[in-house]
């Protein structure tokens, strides 16, 4: 694959592209590539919209070559089966989650994985690692190339050793900062979904999300993008705020996600 932006002909140098298509509960895709295989991870608006957020960044859909699925939850697969029809893609899930995903009646082709076995997609490596969520088997993941490594983990209630020791020493981070605790507390949502986003198999709050990147900054740690955010229980002025006072010794660019745009292509070099 090569992609279609002049923009990104012009960066040749570069190992990975990212962009995010869409963060939050209304809907999540993200796009990576190395420049010659083009993954989605996660498909959770419709087909029509993902493909006009590839095309808005000037991403051709054709140049995906499979679709990886972090968890069932239906923010996250909306439209895997669609998709993978449409586009002939194979689709890259859990064992354990292959029945409760609902994929629709076809999809071109089913590829399971396994939590910490690590596999290829054509050059990029990518190791699913599994996270608190209420899911039938989250994960998040590692996706490198050629030593260069991005962490993914957008629905968690906590950080666990295992999920740090994962997502250290990763040059790009896209990870949850969901709800601001009070906003929660004091929103309009009811009593037991507030328990729920703050169970240990929830969501993670803005405090959470600073305490982990406090433990995984690094000097090579180039960009932190902010994901999952609640539109209700939290905003991206807060989340930033509290959010860079995690780095003190270097300071990665920190970006807040949306869910209603795609986000620049975002290149490690
Ligand atoms: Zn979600
Ligand atoms: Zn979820």
């Amino acid at each position: 694959m090569k992609l279609e932006l002049e923009r990104v002909r012009q960066c040749t140098d570069y190992n990975l592209a990212v962009c995010v298509l869409a963060s939050g509960s209304r809907g999540n895709a993200i796009f990576i590539s190395d420049g010659v295989t083009g993954i989605l991870l996660d498909a959770g608006l419709s087909a029509a919209e993902i493909k006009r957020r590839l095309k808005s960044r000037g991403l051709n859909p054709r140049d995906l070559d499979a679709i990886l699925l972090s968890h069932e939850h239906s923010d996250h697969v909306q439209s895997v089966g669609v998709l993978s029809r449409q586009l002939k893609l194979p689709i890259y899930l859990s064992r354990k989650i292959t029945k409760k995903a609902r994929l629709g009646k076809a999809v071109h082709e089913i590829r399971t994985f396994e939590c910490d076995v690590p596999f290829q997609i054509n050059n990029l490596s990518v190791h699913p690692f599994s996270v608190s969520h209420d899911a039938a088997d989250p994960v998040g993941f590692t996706i490198g190339q050629n030593g260069r490594r991005i962490g993914i983990a957008t629905d968690l209630g906590i950080a666990t050793p295992q999920l740090k020791a994962q997502l250290q020493d990763c040059h790009m981070l896209i990870l949850e900062a969901n709800h601001d605790p009070e906003m929660l507390m004091n929103g309009p949502y009811p009593w037991p979904l507030k328990k729920r986003i703050q169970s240990r198999r929830g969501h993670l709050s803005n405090l959470q999300s600073k305490r982990l990147l406090k433990e995984l900054q690094h000097p090579h740690l180039e960009h932190v993008v902010l994901a999952h955010l609640s539109e209700t229980n939290n905003n991206p002025q807060k989340v930033l705020d509290e959010i860079c006072g995690a780095f003190k010794r270097s300071k990665p660019r920190l970006t807040v996600a949306s869910q209603h745009r795609s986000s620049e292509i975002i290149y490690l070099k």
